[in-house]
């Protein structure tokens, strides 16, 4: 079968033949629909070799939709044909977080060399992908596969993110946004599908803002060091409760910090390499700041819930499984609106 491979370090990822895979016992064959290309694939590729801590050649794509083509000694419960979701960050299923279905902080991944799917086990950007364990599916039913499968990364991974702060995302209050790109216009969907708090997004061009404001940012703001000043006005110099950096680039992070209200949560999505600094007078009294990884089986499945009711669309451009290595070149020259989808 065709698959999009990262091959060598530092090296562009390209189109190659690979045997076609067999599910072993327990695990399940998708016949893949859509693979979404994600910006944390071009921080992957960016890593010394030493630092990827799996081998390669790999097969990206840690976004997957597709149908079930085929079932593995003792899988049972699935139906063959049907159109499946994948989640991504695979656990153990046997841990005190797997059990809880927060197998994205599983306690034994690492140890037992079990990775997600396009991030160290063969992913989803191909015409065939191994799912380890049918626990890892969940029926997309009605949806469509690739206007949703970015909902299982650029979804479910600002889903999680906004969760942690609904207690303070209450009317009345303000969430920055930073980067209104693939997960970041997710985002602003969903804080408006489970929130009633005033978003105001920030990047770089107005192209991006103007996509901000049609999935419903009420404020916009360019990023660049005059935003702080636009969002302590716009906030009547509180600043934000919640801020949200899907860049997390040392800019970022810096615009985060200095625009958060007291008590407020920061939190810092993107691998950006930016930090932000705790400590008496660094920060307004009783910030919290955090670094959340993807999501939970569980609110995946509200994830996919919520884009049943109609309440999220992600802003999908699609490429043929030939076209992948175009599509990662554009992600990477900026000139991605949305999400770019791999369609096999
Ligand atoms: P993307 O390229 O689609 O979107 C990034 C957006 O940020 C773009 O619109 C870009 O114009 C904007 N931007 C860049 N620099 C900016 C700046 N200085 N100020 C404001 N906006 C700026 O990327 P994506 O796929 O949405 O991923 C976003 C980030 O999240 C990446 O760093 C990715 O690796 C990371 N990520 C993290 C997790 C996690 O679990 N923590 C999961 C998925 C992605
Ligand atoms: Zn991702």
């Amino acid at each position: 079968m065709q698959a999009v491979q990262y091959r060598s370090p530092g090296s562009a990822p390209e189109v190659v033949t690979v045997p076609d895979p067999e599910p072993g016992p327990g695990q399940v064959l998708l016949k893949v629909a859509a693979a979404g290309v994600c910006h944390s694939d071009i921080a992957v590729m960016g890593m010394p070799a030493d630092q990827l801590g799996f081998p390669l050649p790999l097969t990206l794509g840690h976004e997957g939709a597709g149908t079930v083509a085929a079932l593995g000694a003792g899988v049972e419960g699935v139906e063959l044909g049907a159109m499946m979701a994948v989640y991504g960050p695979w656990g153990c299923g046997r841990c005190s977080m797997c059990a809880k279905g927060v197998e994205n902080y599983c306690l034994h991944a690492k140890e037992l060399g079990i990775f997600p799917p396009g991030l160290g086990a063969p992913g989803a950007m191909a015409e065939y992908l191994i799912v380890d364990d049918p626990r890892h599916l969940v029926p997309l039913g009605d949806l469509d596969p690739v206007q949703n499968v970015s909902l299982t990364d650029a979804g479910l991974t600002p889903y999680h993110a906004i969760s942690l702060s609904l207690p303070k995302l209450v009317p009345g209050s303000t969430c920055v946004v930073i980067g209104a790109g693939g997960l970041g216009h997710v985002a602003i969907q969903l804080l408006r599908a489970m929130t009633a708090t005033r978003i105001i997004a920030l990047d770089l061009s107005e192209e991006r803002l103007e996509l901000a404001r049609r999935v419903g940012a009420h404020d916009t703001v360019i990023s660049d060091a005059a935003a702080v000043d636009r969002i302590r006005a716009l906030t009547d110099g509180d600043g934000a409760q919640v801020i949200l950096d899907f860049v997390g680039a040392p800019p970022t992070t810096a615009t985060a910090a200095a625009a958060a209200g007291v008590a407020a949560d920061i939190t810092v999505v993107g691998l950006g390499g930016g930090t932000v600094e705790v400590g008496f007078g660094s920060l307004p009294y009783e910030t919290t700041v955090c670094s959340p990884y993807w999501g939970t089986r569980s609110e995946l499945i509200e994830v996919l819930d919520i884009a049943r009711q109609g309440e999220v669309s992600v802003h999908v451009e699609t490429f043929s499984l030939d076209e992948a290595p175009l599509a990662y070149e554009r992600l990477h020259a900026g000139e991605i609106t949305g999400r770019a989808v791999i369609v096999p």
